[in-house]
């Protein structure tokens, strides 16, 4: 019976909301993001202090990423880092294997299908990356505010401490703060250019005195600079304005991606708890305490419906939660859901732009797991020297080459070129010595080719070179060789 007697309600609510637009996508909102006041100012956020269960989960979950991201640098594969990103030497290393520019169309898929992913994962899951995985947001929620609310005290404290005039107790808790800001900021940047010029050279910089390595003092102080600014002064506008990612979110969303979603049928009209049973009964179960936008990082109301400024960090729900066993009602008033399953009762996960991503994902991986099986060791590039075309020489035509090898691997590779076809064809290394191509390095070579002019009958014969170490068959590589069209056997009949 008070089954049926629910279902009408959200019945009954669901028609009021849609005939009211309540959340109806040509409603009038707001224009303005709801950290900048209508003149433009910024309103400062002062979030209550968070908990709850999902609270404890993401504290779980940031000491684990935040120990593996600042542990990264220090992991190795087989004597190489995990993960190294050097884009001044546009050098990138990824679970040990080394990419170079060489490669750029196998990186330029593992983009495409790392973006295709984050697609998916965002049709499906919303934005649960930026709450839950975020580097930006780990660090702003777990680290840095966790130090301040240590300091300063919850946000009704913060405020107070902000509006007072400077005191001693004041100048001690901001100075406090500020330095440890710094100091997190001063390692955050450190870890940063671990990634990018690898844990031995940042050790080395910061064993060495400024002067010895200007550069990479100075990107360190940049860095810090840029951490520091971000962590103590722009905070949730680095995720409002600036993230691309979250920008796009508007795009990405549809009625079935799950979102933190604040369950308007059930919450509406939301009012004072009521004494009166009968009032109760018809009341909608929001009870209108606001806790869920004090606890908001972004200061939003999350009962606007899902906002661009949201970054699904569930704060809110463990908010709600906490209200709502206070007054007896059932828990998820606020909860993961989809706009649609809160309207229709069922949750859909497959649609159809699930399935065309899926699609494309799995065709983008087997490109991609392709592309990583047949990819060489060794980057072989032949080229005619340039400003020349052919000599006869004692029965010979001969064509010369530049020739440039990229080892691609961490150690020194003895190469040697033989030619695959025609059998009739000879190359000679000008050097006449042994290649040895040094670890992640190259090296360049002079050879000639050679073909008896009998059989040079075509103006352009197709050589096909194989690279090889030892007996080992790394590369083939094609080689046009240029000829007399049909001159040479005359020359030789004559
Ligand atoms: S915390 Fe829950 S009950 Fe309180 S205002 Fe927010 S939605 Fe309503
Ligand atoms: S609305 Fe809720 S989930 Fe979204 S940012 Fe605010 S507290 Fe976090």
């Amino acid at each position: 019976m008070a089954g049926v007697e629910r279902y009408d309600i959200r019945k009954e609510r669901l028609a009021k909301s849609e005939s009211t637009s309540l959340y109806g996508y040509d409603d009038e909102f707001r224009n303005t993001i709801a950290t900048v006041d209508e003149s433009g100012k910024r309103i400062w956020i002062y979030p209550k202090k968070p908990f709850g269960s999902l609270h404890t989960w993401r504290v779980i979950v940031t000491i684990v990423l935040l120990s593996l991201l600042l542990g990264g640098p220090f992991l190795k594969i087989n004597g190489q880092p995990a993960l190294l990103l050097n884009f001044f030497e546009r050098k990138f290393v990824i679970l040990g294997q080394a990419f170079w520019p060489q490669d750029l169309v196998l990186l330029a898929v593992v983009l495409i299908t790392f973006f295709v992913f984050i697609i998916l994962f965002t049709v499906v899951f919303g934005r649960v990356w930026c709450g839950w995985m975020c580097p930006q947001t780990l660090f702003m929620e777990m680290v840095f505010r966790k130090i301040e609310y240590l300091i300063e005290g919850d946000a009704p404290a913060q405020r107070r401490l902000a509006k007072a005039p400077m005191s001693l107790e004041k100048f001690y808790k901001k100075t406090l703060k500020h330095s440890i800001f710094l100091a997190i900021s001063i390692v955050i940047a450190h870890t940063v250019l671990a990634y990018m010029i690898g844990i031995e050279q940042t050790i080395a910089i910061i064993n060495q005195s400024p002067s010895k390595n200007l550069a990479g003092f100075i990107a360190l102080v940049v860095f810090t600079i840029i951490f520091y600014g971000v962590y103590a002064k722009f905070r949730e506008q680095a995720c409002i304005a600036v993230c691309p990612y979250g920008r796009l979110q508007g795009v990405l969303l549809t009625k079935e991606s799950i979102v933190v979603a604040y369950d308007w049928l059930r919450g509406e009209p939301r009012g004072k708890l009521k004494k009166n049973p009968e009032e109760i009964s018809h009341a909608g179960d929001c009870v209108d305490c606001h806790l869920c936008v004090h606890v908001c990082p972004t200061g939003i109301d999350i009962r606007n419906g899902t906002q661009l400024e949201c970054v699904n960090c569930t704060a809110c729900i463990d908010a709600c939660d906490d209200v709502m066993l206070k007054i007896g009602k059932p828990k998820g008033l606020i909860r993961f859901a989809s706009y649609n399953s809160i309207k229709e009762g069922v949750q859909k996960i497959i649609t159809g732009r699930v399935i065309g991503y899926s699609i494309i994902l799995v065709i983008l991986l087997g490109v991609l797991g392709f592309a990583l099986m047949t990819r060489s060791d060794v980057e072989t590039t032949v080229l005619k020297v340039p400003g020349t075309l052919y000599q006869r020489e004692n029965g010979y035509i001969t064509n010369l080459y530049n020739v440039e090898f990229v080892n691609k691997t961490f150690s020194d590779i003895n190469i040697q070129l033989r030619i695959e076809s025609p059998g009739y064809a000879a190359l000679v290394n000008v050097a006449g010595k042994p290649v040895s191509v040094p670890a992640e390095g190259f090296l360049k070579g002079v050879y000639f080719i050679k073909i008896p002019e009998d059989y040079v009958t075509n103006a352009r014969t197709v050589v096909h070179v194989g690279v090889y170490e030892g007996d080992k068959l790394i590369e083939s590589v094609k080689v046009k060789f240029i000829g007399p069209v049909g001159k040479a056997s005359d020359a030789k009949r004559n």
